[in-house]
């Protein structure tokens, strides 16, 4: 195994390669012992070899048929007394066929919980499971149970905060629908109920995801309920039972041992999908407080905002979906109202991101119509345009002249110039977007204001990091890019804080710590984030050439990068970047539009001198954002730079993996078990593909490549030691483990002994099993 994994090329991906058979076949035949074969190429199925010829294996499926495979293809299966362990990592052979194997017997017990050494694996159970609410949070509490769950983990977080005074993270990740959000909302309702009692706080930790919701999700093919932007939210405790804040009174409840939780505190994010607002996929939906609204407004406030149907808006009426199965959006509406309160959003405040939001609706009603044959426009004077300038407080007249003009600079002066019909479109879009995207900050600012424990801070804290997943799909663009750069960032706090636990843990048992190796993926978040040639810094450079397309943009990453070994150029407008989740193939299709903040100066001047408070609010933290630092203007540069959107997302990230890096982190990967969003279906494929892509499968790497088996000297001498002759047994069990390793003759290098405990290369215990079960 060892030889094995020293051939294993760094850079490729994590695979199980070398827990193949190989020359075992014998012993596996003597042995009657079960593997793994894919008769037909189908899925893994277990077997018995009954004989073998040249390179084919005889296999005896449990059905009573026997099929013969390439004795290359088979793999060794666990022991029966590994069958659906607790933990992947105790599995004597880690092969993908094994893990799948595990997760899905379990599944079908609806034990949707694992653990990988140190991370949760969770599987979506797309149905209610018996596993929540107060006995279960008792019995965690009291460590009656130890399986695992979301409760161990928030539980385990808990504990550390107290014990050592460290700040705590939970880590939730995985692909859109896997069930990042309701894991979350699990975890807090845990902690909740640890530091309230009572229903109180758990209701207003409730009441903000509400909110955040509505504002923030959306219907997606592959999730009714889909984020659109990642969060960050911290939960602060008080470690005396003393109030810690102004506003603590409202949600201060029965201590349950010494701890208070003061307040569910502070929330952040990180980027919002704008594009939705306005452009929606074929039976996708918009934001759902779009829906909400029209279905749920009163009469007075409908009159007040003229509000008629979800079907008359263009933005909303465009994918052929404005409803979803099951979903109530007038109910929905009005438990937003009751959330908007619970959080102390005035009601006048409350009105006015209504206004927002019908004005968004009518934006997207705004019609052009062509006036020359240069293709130039003049914006039709309708209900649309009048409602929308009435709505952010401007004349019609003004925002009719933002909507089809812009100034362009012509020596001292600026002269204005009309625009063609595209552009009109976009211009009317990008207003749009800006305003969503203005609206969803102030109000998590405004949630973060009311909830705020105020300026004296306990210093006790777990935050809980709810963000998308690793992407592949058929075509990636400038989104995934985004949100693989994001993952390659976490996946590297994941790698080094898995690696020092296990250092760690090696160290103060007395074992060399040298014969591990360990992979970072440095190479590939250099290749994203160098200056002045990565592949941000060459984006930014190439969107703000006005010329540039998305064939100069490739090339230029070709010219620039190839010496990188993460890059590959690609033909055409593509490039793929090796991530360590596996290779995405990029389209750089709109990277530059996308990346571009496209609003331009007429706009800005037009919010600016609204009537209504949010849009001037809105330009002026624009205008305030854009502002250069100081050594810059002196210097005459970038006197007008904008921050591109991929620039703003790596800012936003870095002070996400800020927060992160003075927590201590515990992890928790969701799996989707099929695609078709039901309980009880476990599509082994997909699965897999999961645990790659977030991480399981590397953390499994990561322990092969040291030993992952350990037991105790204690542990091992029980179990093993009636297998040496009685002479050989000594009475201290550490001597005792020693005498049964020679006796079997383990490689020396296939283990190690520490202090306490024995520590095993991957597949050992296997075989000591193999001869304990002959007795
Ligand atoms: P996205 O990245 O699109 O936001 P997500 O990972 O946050 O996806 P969720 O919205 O949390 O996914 O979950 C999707 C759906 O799966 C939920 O609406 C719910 O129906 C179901 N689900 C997830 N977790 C659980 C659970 N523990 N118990 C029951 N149902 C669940
Ligand atoms: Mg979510």
């Amino acid at each position: 195994d060892n030889a094995k994994l020293a051939n294993l090329d760094p850079g490729s991906l994590p695979r199980f390669r070398e827990s193949q058979l190989d020359d075992n076949v014998g012993y596996f035949i003597k042995k009657k012992l079960r593997i793994w074969c894919r008769p037909r190429n189908c899925g893994w199925e277990s077997g018995k070899i009954q004989s073998t010829s040249g390179e084919k294996a005889s296999v005896l499926l449990p059905d009573g048929s026997v099929v013969t495979v390439p004795t290359q293809e088979l793999v060794p299966a666990n022991p029966d007394i590994l069958e659906g362990v607790d933990d992947l990592i105790q599995l004597s052979y880690l092969n993908e066929p094994s893990v799948l194997h595990n997760l899905q017997h379990r599944y079908s017990q609806d034990v949707i919980y694992s653990k990988a050494g140190p991370v949760l694996v969770a599987v979506n159970p797309f149905k209610d499971v018996q596993l929540y609410g107060n006995e279960f949070v008792t019995a965690y509490r009291q460590k009656l149970l130890d399986s695992p769950h979301v409760y161990a983990i928030a539980d385990t977080a808990y504990d550390e905060m107290m014990t050592d005074g460290i700040n705590q993270s939970i880590i939730i990740s995985g692909e859109s629908g896997a069930g990042k959000t309701e894991t979350a909302k699990i975890a807090m309702q845990y902690l909740a109920a640890l530091g309230g009692g009572s229903g109180g706080i758990e209701s207003e930790v409730v009441q903000t995801s509400c909110i955040l919701e509505a504002f923030g999700n959306a219907k997606t093919s592959r999730n009714d309920n889909s984020s659109r932007f990642g969060k960050l939210i911290e939960i602060h405790f008080n470690g005396t039972g003393r109030i810690c804040g102004a506003k603590i009174q409202t949600c201060k409840h029965a201590c349950s041992g010494q701890v208070e939780l003061c307040e569910y505190h502070f929330l952040s994010y990180i980027s919002l999908e704008q594009s939705r607002v306005v452009q929606l996929t074929h039976r996708e939906r918009s934001y759902h407080i779009f829906y909400q609204l029209c279905a749920g407004a009163p009469s007075d406030l409908r009159g007040r905002l003229r509000l008629t149907n979800a079907c008359d808006y263009n933005y909303l009426n465009q994918s052929d979906c404005v409803e979803i199965h099951g979903v109530d959006d007038a109910q929905k509406f009005s438990s937003l109202m009751g959330a908007l309160n619970t959080v102390r959003i005035c009601k006048e405040d409350q009105e006015h991101v209504f206004e927002m939001i019908a004005a968004v609706l009518w934006l997207g009603n705004i019609s052009f119509l062509v006036i020359d044959n240069e293709n130039h426009i003049e914006v039709v004077a309708d209900e649309a345009v009048i409602n929308a300038a009435g709505l952010i407080g401007c004349d019609t007249e003004d925002l009719m002249l933002a909507l089809s003009t812009r100034k362009i600079q012509a020596g001292k002066d600026h002269v204005s110039k009309s625009l063609t019909l595209q552009q009109a479109i976009d211009a009317r879009d990008a207003l749009a977007k800006f305003i969503y995207a203005s609206l969803f900050d102030w109000l998590v600012e405004k949630i973060n204001l009311s909830l705020a424990v105020g300026k004296q801070q306990t210093g006790r804290s777990i935050s809980i990091l709810d963000i998308y997943g690793f992407e592949s799909f058929k075509k990636n663009s400038f989104e995934q890019f985004c949100i693989n750069y994001a993952n390659e960032r976490l996946q590297q706090h994941f790698n080094r804080h898995l690696f020092k636990l296990e250092q760690e843990e090696y160290e103060l048992d007395g074992i060399d710590w040298t014969k591990v190796e360990f992979e970072d993926n440095q190479d590939c978040l250099d290749l994203f984030e160098k200056k002045p040639i990565g592949l941000i810094s060459l984006l930014d450079e190439e969107s703000n050439f006005p010329k540039a397309t998305d064939i100069t943009f490739a090339t230029k990453l070709k010219q620039h990068l190839s010496a990188n070994r993460c890059l590959k150029g690609e033909r055409g407008g593509a490039f793929s970047v090796r991530h360590y989740a596996g290779e995405v193939l990029y389209d750089t299709g709109e990277f530059l539009e996308k990346n571009r903040d496209p609003l331009n100066s007429v706009t800005i001047e037009l919010l600016s001198s609204c009537t209504r408070q949010l849009p001037k609010l809105f330009a002026s933290a624009l205008q305030q954002s854009q502002k250069p630092a100081g050594s810059l203007i002196q210097s005459g540069m970038l006197a007008c730079q904008k921050h591109s959107v991929a620039t703003k997302f790596k800012g936003q990230l870095f002070k996400l993996m800020q927060q992160l890096e003075s927590t201590r982190p515990h992890f928790i990967r969701c799996i989707k078990p099929n695609s078709k969003k039901i309980p009880g279906v476990f599509e082994r494929d997909l699965v897999l593909e999961q645990l790659r892509c977030c991480g399981v499968l590397e953390v499994v790497r990561i322990s092969r490549s040291g030993y992952p088996t350990r037991m105790t000297h204690q542990e091992f001498t029980r179990r093993y030691a009636f297998l040496i002759p009685e002479n050989n047994a000594h009475q201290d069990p550490l001597s005792t483990s020693v005498a049964i390793l020679q006796q079997f003759n383990i490689l020396p290098e296939m283990y190690q002994v520490g202090y306490t405990k024995l520590f095993f290369r991957p597949g050992q215990i296997g075989a000591l099993e193999d001869v304990r079960k002959q007795f």
